[in-house]
């Protein structure tokens, strides 16, 4: 069965052409037969995907003028403190972050995670230097990094070693962020010098266990699972 092209009236199998409109009627598999230019391409295209590398060249550029940008202007106009760092460690972090995920895609993710780390940390020391204050970049800010980033290690080990689907990703979810939550409270408290006691984050941590316990019950029975599944389409 085939239809006009224009006005998509049913045609009969011999029809030349659209009794109703009279747009000529092709037919792809007649057309080399009988010597056709078709009005079509004759070979699949795709549209070229955006180079992996002019991306990273892109975020590169953009990064490295906006930090020569304000160095200079903090150096030659507006002196009154070093601002500048704040900027151009917003650009090292925003490099470091995008740009070897780019184009080094095939390293492993553990290794991102450091770098996004390490940025980080570099990120604060600069904010500190500008404030000339050290004590919370050591007692709060690399101690915070830290704990982000093995948590961060920890999800993704779990996420690429441990059972995949959306109900078991949710659980290790909820528990990276129960620890993360806890993690802080008792970093804060730490450098607060005052006794370490969980109270906002043991909040986090009872309602995360309630949905881990929930995720864990509908994992281990299979009709549950099943039947979440065919409610929330995944
Ligand atoms: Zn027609």
């Amino acid at each position: 069965m085939s239809y006009c092209v224009n006005c998509g009236v049913e045609l009969d199998a011999s029809a030349k052409s659209c009794p109703l409109c009279n747009t000529p009627v092709l037919n792809p598999k007649e057309i080399k037969r009988e010597g056709i230019v078709p009005p079509f391409p004759k070979e699949k295209a795709q549209v070229e995907e955006i180079q992996r590398a002019d991306f990273g060249w892109l975020v590169s550029m953009v990064c490295l003028a906006t930090a020569v940008t304000c160095g200079l202007l903090n150096w030659l106009a507006f002196r009154g403190s070093l601002w500048s760092l704040a900027v151009i460690g917003a650009c090292v972090v925003l490099w470091v972050m995008l740009v070897p995920a780019v184009i080094y895609h095939k390293w492993s993710p553990y290794l991102y995670l450091l770098f996004d780390g390490a940025a980080v940390v570099l990120y604060l020391y600069l904010i500190a230097r500008m404030v000339e204050s050290y004590e919370w970049f050591q007692g709060l800010g690399v101690p915070l990094v830290l704990c982000t980033c093995a948590i961060m290690e920890l999800l993704t080990f779990a996420v690429r070693v441990f059972p995949k689907g959306i109900l078991a990703r949710g659980l290790y979810v909820f528990t990276a962020l129960a620890l993360l939550c806890v993690g802080f409270e008792v970093i804060i408290d730490l450098f607060r010098d005052v006794p370490v006691r969980l109270s906002w984050s043991a909040v986090v941590l009872t309602v995360c266990s309630i949905v881990d316990i929930a995720i864990i019950t509908m994992l281990s029975r299979r009709r549950l699972r099943n039947e979440v599944r065919r409610r929330l389409h995944f």
